[in-house]
This record gives C-alpha cells, structure tokens and sequence, in this order.
C-alpha cells in the first residue's frame, strides 16, 4: 500500500475518533439533536392512515420549534442563531429520525423560512421570520406549476401590479399553471411564497417571489385560492403535498420579496440586476440551502439502511463450508462484502464531500460574500452533490433491501420506508438529470458572473469564443504527466491523477464537440443536445473527483492514526470502485492498460476483505441512536 493506504490497519480501530472525524465541524449540533430526540423511536406506524400521519408530523415540528431546532439556521436579529451550517447538520439529522418530518421541516425553515429570508427585506423578516421559526406561521414554497417543474423561467402564474390600488393581482391563467406539489399546502399552510411573472405597466420583469395568503386563522382557504390535496404519495406521507390555483387573488404591494426587485407606488420597476436571466438565476442562487439540506439528508437515509444491512449480514449465516464451524455468515462471502463495502465507502466519501459543501455554504452565506465566482462555485457543487448523493441512496437502500433477503421487504426492518421516502430526492429540489447539466454549464463557463444571464445559445457562442483553447490546454498538459505514471494499483495519488484526468478530458472532449455549434449556419440546439450524454458523463467525472476531494480533506484532519489507516483504505475502495465501474473508459482512452484494469479489480477485493472486519465500527461511527434503527431483524437471537 502507498500513501495513506500505506498506515499499518489496527485490528481495532478507535470508535470515538471516528465519530469525531465523522461529526465534524458541527459535531455539537449533531450530538444536541442525538440527546433531545435519539431516545425515541419517532418512526411512525405504517398502518396509520394518512390524516394521522400527517397529524402526528405537525405535533413532532410544534416540539422541534419549541426546542429551538428551527432558530439555527435564521439571522441572530430576529431571534435565530445565525448558523447556517448547523441548520443543515440538524436536517440531516432529523433524516435519520424521520424522512417525512425531515422534508417537512425543511419545507417551513428552509424553503420557506429560507426564500422570506433570502428574498425579503427588513420588513419582511421582522414581520414573518418570528412565527415562521415558531412554526405559529405555517407555509408554502409554491414554486413548480403543473405545466413547468424543470423550466421554472416559464412558469404561467402572473402577479400584475395595479396602480389603482396599490396591490398585486396574483392569477393563475391556465390549468398548467396550478401549483403542483407544494410541501405544506394540502393541510397547514397558511401562507405561500408564489413565485409568478411580475408585470407592471412597462412591461415583464421574470419570476419574482411574493407572499400570498392561502388559509385564514380558521384554516379554510381564502378567497379566490382553490386547495388541493395530491393525496397518497409513494412515501412521505406525512408531509401534506397539495396544489393551488389564484383567482385574481389581491395582496398589497409590501408582500413583493424586494430584495432583487422593487415595484414603487407608481408602478416604476427597479433591480440591482438589470438582466432578467440574471436576476432569477441570482435569486435561485441564494435558495441553494434546501438542495444541500436534500443531499446530506439522502447521505443520512443511506447511512441508516446500510447500519441495517451491515448488522444483518454480521448475525445472518447461510450455507455450511467445509473446515468452518457452523454455517457461514454473509459477511464472509466476498459477493456479500462487495454489495455493501463499495457502497459503505462511496458513503463515507459523500459523507466528508457533504462536509465540505456544508463549510463552503456557511462560509459564503454567513460572510455575506459578494464574490459572484465563488458563489457560482456553490451551486454547482450543490447542484452535482445532490444529483450523485440522491442517486446514490436510491441505489443503496435497494441493495440493502436486496442484502437482507426476504427479511429486507418487511416493513417492521424499515429498508421498504427508506426507499419509498428518498425515492423522490432525486427527483424534488430540482431533478438530477438537469442539475447534471447546471454542473456542466458552469464547468464550460468556469463560474463566470455574468453568464448567469445568458440562454442556451448565447452559452454555447461564448463557450466556442473563449474558453474551448483554455480547457484543451490544461488537459493536454495533464495527460502528459499521466502517461509516464507506472504505478501500484493502490497508490492514492495515482487515484486522483486517474479520477482528474478522466474529469478534465470529458470536460474539454465536450468543449471540443460543442464547438461546432458555432459555425456559420449550425443547429445550435442540435449540436447541444447531441452532445448531452458526454455532458452528463463529464459533470458525473467531476463530481467523482470533488468527493475524493472532500476525503482527503477529512484524512488531513484526522490526528488519530488507527482512524487514518481505517479511512485510507476506505478512500482507496472508493476511488477504485470508482474507476472500475467505468474501466471501460479508462481502457478506450489509454489511461489504463488490461493489466492495470485487473489489478484494480483485484486491488477492490483485497480491500474488500481487509475492511470486513471493521465493517461494524464504520456503521457505528455514524452514531445513529439504536431507537432510530430500531429493525426487528436486528433484535432477533
Ligand atoms: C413529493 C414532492 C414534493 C415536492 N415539493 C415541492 C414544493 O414544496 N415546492 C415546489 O415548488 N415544488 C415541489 N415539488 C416539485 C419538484 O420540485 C418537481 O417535481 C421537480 O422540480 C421536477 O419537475 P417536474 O415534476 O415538472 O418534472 P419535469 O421537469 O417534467 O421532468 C421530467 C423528466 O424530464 C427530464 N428533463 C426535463 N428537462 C430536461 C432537459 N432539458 N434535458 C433532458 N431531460 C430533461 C427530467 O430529467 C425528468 O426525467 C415536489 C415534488 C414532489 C414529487
């Protein structure tokens, strides 16, 4: 082994140390939410009918306000905390508690809670953030529409400014434009943040967000707002998903969230942003706390089935081999070990990248920079942690399910709840497949500000300008140092050369290809979209080589040494899976020779093996309270 694989592995390795690596910067947030809650079992019973479900998630978000859990994440002058990263690290949490309390939290304090916040002014925080904290103010995030969920520039709903009056006309124009969804709506929302097309007499504006009452104290809708109920959802179903259309519905102009764009009482508009592109893209920015929220969350659910499936598969025992005592526990196969240590390890490493994005998010957020590049950074890197965190756990959970046999399809082992309820993440805070792309856009433009403002076609044009040269310059000069490397296959730094070069070659093969949409007379849009499947492979290499990233990160912040031989290895399993998953590629492009494919898939099962006996303390190390992982097949002899 070399690098920091290279550490000799202990038999036993320091649990407490490794919670402390794993906890992290906000080990305090996670250790106040395992106290107040770990002692509980809050998964509801399955048999509950959906009223009694959602019922009972209200009463649980009544306690979590009354604890405090929401002030975290507001500003310290209206009674929050001012701590955004342990907002976060106290969703992620509360995912490992509850997915159906976890969304709805998230749905009041983050996307709700979060766009008065963002997008409001002084008037607007003083006035609602206090009983948006308290939970006294429930409400909506309505943002997609039945017409438009992805496309959401597009959206129908218009808010028409009325001189006369002084007020806002909030309608929805057609069928397709009905909010769709929307956490918060179909039972205790009382106001919404609609999203809708400003119009003033001089004309659109683009998105912008206002506050629309949808109930009154009484509960019952107000006038002009039709509710309804989405009804039974896959999972989730503690969260009241609904839907809602405006009848020229009136509120004053004071309930426009101005921050990015004021309407005067004359009906003269103003922004900081004159581009409309620009502007909804800056305003969509600031809201990118719920996607990292979904992210950890998803790495959250992924953790718990897989503490199930690796406990289950420690007691669980099939088939006698000849020289063993009794028969063999599943754990011992190899077979066993590669379905769930590769997935434990990729685990870990979005575990620590998930930290990173955390630190980057406070750190940009609280410091109110005003730095555009990095704040583009950002939301690209939440944008991709998202799209490979979710997909992830969908993957995962199945496995886990799949790893506990016919006992995983019981609903008393909770795998059948994990999958249903993160089913959806890769689809809600933004669908993966289009987040694949954001990732992808920035990495062409390299953040630059002011492409926020641009449409497709001006994208590609200024992609094919400017920056094609720079991209197949680095590259080329990367490639070169890579083919002189002859290194053990364990190597950690012949690892992130691997996972580098594969990120920055699909990057400048795509900047190539799109380059001809700038020829005289090209289909830009054809060229583009011809192109998609590199552009998603190139955002997922990208994506790859962040995480590894984040692991290093950890490793370098690790002082006890049984903990980094435990970690080293674990990086060495995740990057190497990696590559093996899509060694077909490293071969076609020279990067890797047959050989060196084998030893990597040798180099996985060796890994494998070594890391099996740890395979409890890594679980552990999540330290998820035994009441939240409370399976039957855990507690049977
Ligand atoms: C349980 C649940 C809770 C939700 N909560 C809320 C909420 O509180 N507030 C809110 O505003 N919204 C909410 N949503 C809506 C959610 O954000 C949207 O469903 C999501 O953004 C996707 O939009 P869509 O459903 O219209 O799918 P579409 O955008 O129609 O996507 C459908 C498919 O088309 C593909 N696709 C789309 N565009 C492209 C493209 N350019 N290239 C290639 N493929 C493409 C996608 O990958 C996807 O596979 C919720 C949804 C669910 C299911």
């Amino acid at each position: 082994m070399s690098g920091t694989a290279m550490v000799e592995l202990p038999t036993k390795v320091d649990l407490e140390a490794l919670r402390a690596v794993l906890d992290g910067r906000w080990a305090s947030v996670r250790a106040e939410v395992r106290d107040r809650l770990g002692q509980r079992r809050l998964h509801p019973d399955p048999e509950w009918s959906t009223e009694r479900h959602r019922a009972y998630i209200t009463d649980l978000m009544h306690e979590l306000a009354r604890g405090g859990h929401s002030a975290l994440g507001f500003t310290a002058e209206h009674g929050g905390a001012d701590d955004i990263g342990g907002s976060v690290h106290s969703i992620q949490m509360l995912a490992y508690a509850d997915l159906s309390l976890m969304v709805k939290a998230g749905v009041q304090w983050g996307l709700f809670g979060g766009a008065v916040q963002a997008l409001g002014t002084e008037a607007h925080h003083r006035d609602y953030l206090p009983p948006i904290m308290s939970f006294e103010l429930p409400g909506c995030f309505a943002m997609t529409e039945t017409g438009h969920g992805s496309n959401v520039a597009a959206l129908e709903t218009t808010a028409t400014y009325d001189e006369g009056s002084g007020e806002f006309v909030v309608h929805s124009p057609t069928p397709s434009a009905r909010k769709d969804y929307i956490g918060n709506a179909a039972r205790d929302g009382r106001l919404a943040v609609v999203f809708a097309q400003l119009i003033t007499q001089a004309g659109r504006h683009g998105v912008h967000a206002l506050l629309v009452p949808i109930r009154d104290a009484e509960g019952r809708p107000c006038p002009g707002v039709t509710i309804s109920d989405c009804g039974r959802k896959a999972g989730l179903n503690g969260v009241d998903n609904g839907r809602l259309m405006f009848d020229s519905v009136r509120v004053p102009r004071a309930a426009l969230l101005d921050r990015y764009g004021q309407v005067a009482a004359d009906g003269s508009y103003t922004s900081p942003i004159e581009n409309e592109h620009r502007r909804f893209f800056t305003m969509l920015g600031t809201l990118v706390r719920g996607r990292v929220s979904v992210a950890g969350s998803a790495a959250s659910a992924t953790q718990s089935a897989l503490a199930i499936a690796v406990r289950y598969g420690q007691r669980r025992r099939q088939f006698e081999a000849p020289g063993r005592d009794g028969e063999v526990v599943l754990l011992d196969y190899l077979a066993h070990q590669r379905k769930l240590l590769p997935a434990l390890a990729k685990t870990y490493a979005l575990h620590f990248a998930q930290e990173q994005l955390v630190r980057l998010l406070h750190d940009t957020q609280t410091g109110g920079s005003s730095d555009e590049t990095a704040q583009r950074e950002l939301e690209a890197l939440a944008a991709g942690m998202k799209a490979v965190t979710t997909w992830h756990a969908t993957h995962t959970i199945q496995v886990c399910r799949e790893s506990c046999g016919g006992a995983g399809y019981l609903t008393e082992n909770l795998l059948p709840q994990l999958k249903a309820d993160t089913d959806v993440f890769t689809t809600f805070e933004g669908d993966n497949t289009v987040l694949l792309q954001l990732v992808a856009k920035g990495l062409l433009t390299e953040y630059r500000d002011h492409v926020g403002g641009f449409d497709t076609l001006e994208m590609i044009k200024f992609i094919t300008e400017q920056v094609v040269d720079t991209i197949a310059e680095r590259t080329a000069a990367r490639s070169l140092a890579q083919r002189f490397r002859d290194p053990e296959p364990d190597d950690a730094e012949w690892h992130r050369e691997l996972l580098a070069d594969r990120a920055e070659h699909q990057l400048a093969g795509l900047a190539r290809r799109l380059r001809r949409a700038g020829a005289p007379g090209a289909d830009a849009f054809a060229v583009f979209n011809d192109a998609q499947d590199h552009l998603l492979a190139a955002a997922r290499a990208h994506v790859d080589h962040w995480v590894l990233d984040g692991f290093d990160a950890a490793l370098a912040r690790c002082p006890d040494e049984g903990v980094v031989a435990l970690l080293g290895r674990l990086r060495a399993l995740y990057a190497l899976s990696a590559i093996e998953a899509d060694r077909g590629w490293f071969l076609e492009h020279g990067r890797l020779t047959t050989a060196q494919a084998k030893a990597v898939t040798a180099t996985v099962n060796e890994l494998c093996q070594q890391l099996r006996p740890h395979a409890d303390t890594l679980v552990d190390g999540f330290g998820i309270p035994d009441a939240w992982l409370d399976a039957e097949i855990l507690r049977a002899p």
